[in-house]
């Protein structure tokens, strides 16, 4: 759910416009719902609902502009994207203002049901410096879910 305009200010919210102002990047009315849409669920939404669920939130606003907008706070790196099933692609807001890196998820999807889950980011920590380490190659987790079957799934396919 969107978060209302009478909820509790966010810090996590305030922190990312503060960050945009400090790198003299305008807080557009697009930015800012973009952010807010982000900052108010924890969901895995594509850029098409992002851009409906700012537009209800901001009347009058473009598509195209919230796309933009979408496009340039992901270049700022406060905004992460992962590839889930296909040609999706999911947002989340990026941490801000906390010791926890960038990516604080990572994610699992099901082949089976397409069920997206969100594990911690450190469970991979441990592949991704043998890889650097042996390899020199930089994993970038959240970027791309991992695929395999769900418990659900794999519990109906093992039933006769
Ligand atoms: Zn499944
Ligand atoms: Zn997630």
């Amino acid at each position: 759910m969107t978060r209302s305009a009478d909820a509790a200010p966010s810090p996590r919210l305030d922190a990312v416009v503060q960050m945009l102002r400090e790198r003299a990047e305008r807080v557009t009315v697009a930015r800012r719902a973009v952010l807010e849409v982000l900052d108010g669920t924890e969901e895995h939404l594509n850029a098409d609902e992002i851009a409906a669920r700012a537009a209800a939130a901001a009347p009058g606003l473009h598509r195209a502009t919230v796309y933009r907008a979408l496009t340039r706070l992901g270049e700022l790196e406060m905004v992460t994207h992962t590839h889930v099933g296909g040609a999706a692609t999911v947002y989340h807001l990026s941490v801000i203002g906390t010791d926890v890196e960038r990516g604080q998820h990572t994610h699992l999807q099901c082949t089976s049901c397409s069920v997206v889950i969100d594990i911690p980011a450190d469970v991979l920590h441990p592949l991704a410096s043998r890889l650097l380490n042996d390899l020199d190659f930089r994993i970038a987790p959240e970027h791309a879910a991992l695929l395999g079957t769900c418990a659900a799934c794999r519990a109906t396919e093992s039933t006769p």
